[in-house]
């Protein structure tokens, strides 16, 4: 079998807290490519690759996580699963408890959840609490929910979370063989910039790490949590990150930096990827070549922008902001003619 056969745990179980004979849930999750961005090369005057983190099953790099707390949630004797998520989280949750074939409850922001996100979670059978209140709020609720109940917490609080991501970083380090210079990473709970940190010192490498917020949800810029977080890239709309000093550390021993961008550079940056390298990504994965655009490179010559969720994941966003155009036309050879060649 190819890496990508195989399931991340088995995969990379010798760095994972996973014995041979345990449960493994599992969706083919992880070995996701890595895509070379010319466009973005030229742009900014270095070698500069995509990791396709939305090529995992459900279309985000949740699925590392998930596939790690849903396998120990089980071998723990779960018969539940419980997360608060602005979305991507919700529907690896819903999924991986599917295929376990153990309950799964979701606790999301009312009516602040992309559409395909939406669909996956209802589909995997989820139970959906949509809360009167943001991410921050639902995250407080449900850890002090599973407090007193019986539910496992897949939450980046979840210490096999951490585990399982890392688990891009050793990707990287093999296909790069080690020679990577700087990664450019979207950052809403930092539990995904902690888990590279993590799998990059793990490994005895060290790039620098570039976190990237936005400015209406900007915690870990300002210094303080923010109570009203706002973004279009509502996938790190949190204003009041679970891995806060661990991504401070993560950033300050990389010697990276954690910056801010608008919405209206997120979104540049995601009609870029998409008309220009022919990806399609979500608006929060679009923070990361976002930040590279801004910022620049520093001198580093092989960088990885982090594309953390696909696309499709939120239709909305992208029928509102993209470069094409659709043309009306009556089912005539004439007026077909003009609308193709006009
Ligand atoms: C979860 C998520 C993020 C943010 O990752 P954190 O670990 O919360 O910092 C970014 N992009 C996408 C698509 C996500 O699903």
């Amino acid at each position: 079998m190819t890496a990508s056969h195989v399931p991340l745990i088995e995969r990379y179980r010798d760095r994972l807290p996973f014995a041979p004979g345990d449960p493994l849930v599992t969706l083919q999750e992880g070995s996701t490519p890595l895509l070379r961005a010319p466009v973005l090369s030229e742009m900014v005057g270095a070698e500069v690759r995509l990791k396709l983190e939305g090529a995992n099953p459900t279309g985000s790099f949740k699925d590392r996580v998930m596939t790690c707390a849903v396998s120990a949630a089980v071998r723990e004797g779960a018969k539940a699963v419980i997360c608060a998520s602005t979305g991507n989280t919700a529907a690896s949750s819903a999924a991986y408890a599917a295929r376990a074939g153990i309950t799964c409850a979701v606790i999301v922001p009312d009516g602040k959840i992309a559409a395909g996100k939406m669909a996956q979670t209802l589909m995997h059978g989820a139970r959906v609490i949509a809360l009167a209140g943001n991410f921050d709020r639902a995250l407080v609720l449900v850890r002090e929910l599973t407090e007193t109940h019986p539910i496992a917490l897949v939450n980046s609080v979840n210490e096999f979370r951490i585990e399982g991501q890392k688990t891009a970083a050793f990707e990287l380090l093999e296909d790069m063989e080690g020679d990577i210079d700087a990664l450019y990473i979207p950052v809403g709970n930092a539990g995904n910039v902690t888990s590279y940190w993590r799998g990059f010192t793990e490994m005895g490498a060290s790039p620098r790490l570039y976190g990237f917020q936005a400015e209406g949800a900007a915690p870990l810029v300002l210094g303080h949590p923010v109570e009203h977080p706002e973004t279009v890239a509502s996938a790190i709309r949190i204003g009041n990150p679970a891995r806060w000093e661990d991504a401070m550390t993560a950033m300050t021993q990389s010697r990276g930096s954690i910056r801010s961008l608008s919405d209206t550079e997120i979104l540049a940056a995601y009609r870029l990827i998409a008309s220009g390298e022919g990806m399609f990504c979500e608006p929060a994965s679009a923070a990361s070549v976002a930040g590279l655009l801004k910022y620049g490179t520093d001198g580093a010559e092989r960088v990885v922008c982090v594309l953390t969720g696909r696309g499709l994941k939120d239709p909305e966003t992208a029928l509102e902001n993209n470069d094409g155009v659709t043309i009306h036309c009556e089912a005539d050879m004439g007026a077909l003619e003009e609308a193709v060649l006009g």
